[in-house]
């Protein structure tokens, strides 16, 4: 870990949900942490469980947008694309930070999206990998520096890794007293 001294602080972000188990077990060790982050919803699932995008909310945390339908921008016409992004605007609070799924897009999507923040990462947690290695993912985490944005997902498929990640993670911030901002 390489620190820049106090008041930085680093941001941790969820992507792909919400999801009705998952995300609440998430939220459950922030608060546990005390660590504030940025979830980026899927408008599809937003719609099925905005009880969860409610709590993320009042546990004082902030959230994005992630497309409706989880687009792909190279695979989708543009327009299409900021369809699909609108259509997730009106099915969450609002927000003026996006990122795009898969963190691909292209030069004429960041032109048309100029109103809003488009949020990338510095660091991958790995854990969308079924055959993580969870050891190199942890050595991998704790070489975050002030300012990094890190992404885990809110999902089936990363939960088995996210929970062999995240307590340690979380535990390893306040060993060093690293605080996690929302966006
Ligand atoms: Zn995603």
């Amino acid at each position: 870990l390489q620190w820049e001294g106090s008041g930085s602080s680093i941001h941790l972000t969820f992507d792909d949900g919400p999801h009705p188990e998952i995300t609440p077990y998430v939220l459950g060790l922030l608060k546990h942490h005390q660590q504030k982050a940025t979830f980026f919803l899927i408008g599809e699932n937003a719609i099925k469980y905005p009880e969860v995008v409610s709590q993320i909310l009042s546990d004082g945390h902030s959230i994005g947008n992630h497309t409706q339908h989880h687009l792909k921008y190279h695979k989708n016409p543009l327009k299409a694309y900021l369809k699909d992004i609108d259509l997730c605007d009106e099915n969450i609070p609002q927000t003026s930070l996006f990122r795009p799924p898969y963190g691909r897009i292209g030069l004429k999507g960041i032109r048309a999206l100029k109103n809003r923040r488009i949020i990338m990462w510095t660091l991958l947690s790995g854990d969308f990998d079924t055959n993580l290695n969870i050891n190199k993912a942890m050595h991998h985490l704790k070489k975050i520096r002030s300012g990094d944005i890190i992404v885990f997902h809110d999902s089936e498929k990363a939960l088995p890794q996210l929970k062999q990640i995240l307590p340690d993670f979380l535990g390893y911030l306040k060993d060093k007293n690293v605080n996690s901002a929302a966006l």
